[in-house]
């Protein structure tokens, strides 16, 4: 991995944190935090950290830590998945909630090569 991505990782942990810490006191700086990350993340062109990616709202970049920043529901029609919705925007998730498993399986052994 190039220093460029390595240290945007860093950044992008590090303001996740501080989305994390501060969403309950100071919720509009947890959202400049999670705007930040997510340019970073553009910019260097890295993926999202997975321990992140949902507790982000990828279009505007609301962090999820923020109480009553998203609702979330299960839908059961057809398959299964959970749909997050960002308050902030109206951006909506939707994750498969039994493709999940074989996905991260083929992740991990993308990450072996
Ligand atoms: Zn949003």
């Amino acid at each position: 991995m190039s220093d460029v991505k390595r240290i945007a990782l860093e950044r992008i942990e590090r303001l996740m944190e501080f989305a994390k810490r501060h969403a309950e006191d100071h919720p509009e700086l947890a959202r400049e935090a999670g705007k930040l990350a997510l340019r970073i993340a553009r910019k260097a062109r890295v993926r999202f950290p997975a321990k992140y990616r949902r507790l982000i709202c990828r279009k505007c970049g609301t962090p999820f830590y923020i109480p009553g920043s998203f609702t979330v529901r299960v839908r059961d029609r057809r398959s299964t998945h959970v749909v997050i919705r960002c308050n902030v925007c109206g951006y909506v998730k939707r994750i498969p909630a039994v493709r999940e498993k074989k996905r991260r399986r083929g992740e991990t052994e993308n990450a072996k090569k």
